[in-house]
């Protein structure tokens, strides 16, 4: 049997747009992710949002409605972004890894967390929507985006809410994915999610100083 090949590079457009690139990526065949999975989720929002969020991968509806962050977690992710004062509509939302991955246990799809050569596969998608999104703040949320982007040796939990220095963004931060949150203990449930609001705070007043910044060099 030929072996899987592990790189979506050779599915990227020849000219990279968020269009081209999503119709690209619905044809991804870069790893064998694709196989088990209903459909590419790409990311979504404007070409020039200032906000970037990166989070692991889709999950069970985000796989069948084919939009990330549309499933549990997003109404925790949309109640701390509004508590932060960041309208969801403003950034641009995205996984690093674009198929869901999962196993079948008692009639259900379980998440599983990918593995590093399938966040490596994937990888090319993420830096092409970067590079045409451009944003000025990128949160990357929970471990395994927080390790793709920051190496394995990186901590969410150690770095959370920090401005990390980093090539990827001029504003860069990790914090927790909001999917943890509800996985987590219910005892740890309220301060998981204040520590999400204080980190997404401290983006979304960077966001705001610089814009101050802007308007006053007019
Ligand atoms: S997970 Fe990424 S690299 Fe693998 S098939 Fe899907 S889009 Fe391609």
């Amino acid at each position: 049997m030929p072996e899987e090949p592990n790189d979506a590079t050779p599915f990227l457009p020849e000219r990279s747009s968020l269009k081209s690139l999503r119709e690209a990526a619905a044809g991804c065949r870069g790893c064998h992710l694709w196989r088990g999975a209903t459909q590419t989720v790409f990311g979504e929002g404007r070409k020039r949002s200032r906000l970037m969020l990166v989070g692991e991968q889709p999950g069970d509806r985000e796989d069948l409605e084919g939009r990330p962050f549309v499933g549990p977690a997003s109404r925790e992710l949309n109640r701390a972004l509004e508590a932060a004062g960041i309208k969801r509509a403003d950034a641009y939302l995205t996984n690093v890894v674009k198929h869901f991955k999962f196993e079948e246990r008692g009639g259900r799809r379980i998440h599983q967390t990918p593995k590093r050569f399938e966040v490596e596969a994937c990888r090319p998608w993420f830096d092409e929507e970067l590079k045409v999104v451009r944003p000025e703040a990128l949160v990357v949320l929970g471990a395994t985006a927080a390790k793709a982007l920051f190496g394995s040796a990186f901590r969410v939990t150690a770095h959370r809410g920090e401005l990390l220095d980093s090539e990827l963004a001029e504003l860069v931060t990790a914090t927790l994915h909001p999917s943890s949150i509800l996985r987590g203990p219910d005892e740890d449930r309220e301060a998981n999610r204040e520590a999400l609001v204080a980190d997404l705070r401290v983006v979304a007043r960077a966001l705001d100083d610089s814009d101050g910044g802007r308007q006053s060099d007019r």
